[in-house]
């Protein structure tokens, strides 16, 4: 028996056969091609099939794990797609008489190491998809089939690292749990753990010669205890057995109230990228949304979407959720949302630069457009808007009147919209401080944790070296949070918490206490925290 220690981004346990996933070593030869033409023909067709390859993954991804996970897929289409990423592989193929796989190959290197030199933490993540679009690009011109990882049975992946391609192309009818060397607590394997509700660990110093053993990954701890000792392993088939248990029970909690046992009712509502995670809404049983990260919209396109496709899937939503409420967030790009139709310039500090709201009141076209199609689509159910980084009254009031705009333009043209509540993020400690006075323009605060942790603990949310300086649970934050749940109900306004923090079990009671209105959460969290509050004295 050998354990092994790493960081749990998922919890729960898993019992499996290890299956290492080894990176395949592609040798690309360079040879000498006489026909220049002849192979920059066979390099666009190679194009063409990787993109309807991509376009393929993409579908089965946004089946399997939801829009938000999807995203990736496109983001590879684009890069596929690069001007200069294509412009430099042809130069290398007509310059230096090579074949199509070495240029792509020497690209690829180019490329990868000028993303891993950039300061901005999305821009060096995009290092490992430039190798991935590269590796599938020379796959297919060497006509090698990328094969689904196949297993029989329960099976605990372990990998130096996952691509999405990897993620999705796997059978995960048998994956138990994730378990990698590499990758930060945002990284694809944790998203994709979460979305599975299967534990995973990152940050493990595995050994090669663990493949194929039987192991056990304790998602609590952080450990991968490989070939257990017959009494751990029988213990911890008891404990996993008691969490299938516990899973079960949680089921049992569909259709009743999230109420404390003093009578006080949460709200508990879901977050979500789009249309495709609605399922998971309904399977388990949210009250509503508390936050629709519309920006996802506007990833999925190449160009900007129009009204009447933005009010569509704002009514399909309203619709579906039928009177419950939902809750959208205007577009939020910037910081680590790139996108490229919207050309905004490179800047040094893009989580503090022209992102969210910033972009909303300097390009009114666009801001008024999403507030078109969402005031369209609150004729067909209960809509809330709000507003991400607000750190002035002057921008709510500025907010206000371009809302005021736009009803005035639809009621000047016989168009219907409902009752909307408007709200602000509070996700600047700027926000937090002048609450009380935010509190009198609003109807609802929003808490949104991630970026207010990164904002006041001064840690880049991205960078997964700074794990260990992070508190989540730091004082600053809780009397944040505090300060602005007292200030919001003082100025009449509702007040809730829609960052990651507001899933936090440990915490719920505390939130309980200081008299938060509303949770909203990953769809999987909802049960748990149902649980919760209902045994809340
Ligand atoms: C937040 O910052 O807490 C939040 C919910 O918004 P996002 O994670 O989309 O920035
Ligand atoms: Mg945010």
């Amino acid at each position: 028996m050998k354990v092994y220690h790493g960081k749990a981004v998922f919890h729960g346990i898993a019992i499996g056969q290890i299956q290492i996933l080894k990176k395949e070593e592609k040798n690309v030869f360079r040879s000498h091609i006489d026909n220049v033409e002849q192979e920059i023909t066979r390099m666009e067709r190679a194009v063409s099939e990787t993109e309807e390859q991509l376009k393929k993954l993409y579908d089965k991804a946004l089946l399997e794990v939801g829009e938000s996970g999807a995203a990736i897929f496109e983001v590879h289409q684009m890069m596929l797609q690069d001007q200069d990423y294509q412009e430099s592989i042809l130069n290398i193929i007509r310059t230096q008489q090579v074949n199509a796989e070495y240029a792509v190959a020497v690209t690829a290197d180019n490329f990868a190491n000028m993303f891993a030199m950039m300061d901005d933490a999305y821009m060096k993540e995009r290092a490992a998809d430039v190798k991935d679009i590269s590796e599938r690009l020379i796959s297919v011109l060497s006509q090698e089939d990328k094969e689904e990882v196949q297993t029989d049975m329960p099976t605990i992946i372990v990998a130096e690292d996952l691509s999405p391609s990897e993620t999705v192309q796997m059978d995960k009818s048998k994956v138990r749990s994730f378990v990698t060397r590499y990758g930060s607590s945002n990284s694809h394997t944790a998203i994709l753990a979460r979305t599975m509700n299967v534990p995973a660990l990152i940050g493990l110093a595995y050994d090669e010669d663990i493949d194929g053993m039987t192991a056990v990954v304790d998602g609590f701890k952080g450990e991968l205890i490989v070939d257990p000792d017959p009494e751990v392993l029988a213990e911890y088939e008891k404990k996993a057995a008691q969490e299938e248990e516990k899973r079960q029970l949680l089921q049992e909690l569909k259709g009743k109230e999230t109420v404390t046992l003093g009578g006080k009712e949460i709200r508990l509502y879901a977050n979500i990228g789009g249309i495709s995670d609605l399922q998971s809404v309904m399977q388990n049983d949210a009250a509503g949304i508390g936050l629709f990260r519309s920006e996802f919209l506007y990833l999925e396109k190449e160009d900007y979407p129009t009204e009447d496709e933005q009010f569509k899937v704002y009514r399909s939503v309203a619709e579906t959720m039928a009177g419950k409420k939902v809750i959208i967030r205007t577009l939020d790009i910037g910081a680590d949302k790139q996108i490229d139709y919207f050309k905004l310039e490179r800047e040094d500090n893009p989580a503090m630069g022209y992102r969210a709201i910033r972009i909303c009141l300097t390009r009114i076209d666009i801001f008024k457009t999403q507030l078109r199609a969402l005031y369209r689509a609150s004729a067909y159910g209960n809509i809330g808007i709000m507003f991400p980084m607000i750190i002035s009254v002057r921008e709510v009031k500025r907010i206000k009147e371009i809302v005021e705009e736009v009803k005035k333009e639809l009621t000047d043209n016989g168009i219907a919209y409902g009752e909307v509540e408007l709200g602000i993020m509070i996700e600047t400690p700027a926000a937090v401080m002048i609450s009380r006075q935010l509190a009198e323009e609003v109807d609802f605060f929003s808490i949104g944790t991630n970026d207010l942790t990164q904002y006041t603990l001064a840690i880049d949310r991205q960078n997964a070296k700074l794990d260990d300086f992070y508190d989540a649970h730091h004082p600053a934050i809780l009397n944040m949070i505090q300060m602005v749940i007292e200030n919001g109900h003082k100025g009449g306004a509702w007040v809730g918490i829609c960052g990651e923090l507001g899933a936090d079990l440990e915490l719920t009671d505390q939130f309980i206490e200081m008299g938060i209105d509303e949770l909203s959460v990953s769809p999987s969290c909802i049960l748990p925290i149902r649980k919760k509050i209902r045994e809340h004295v």
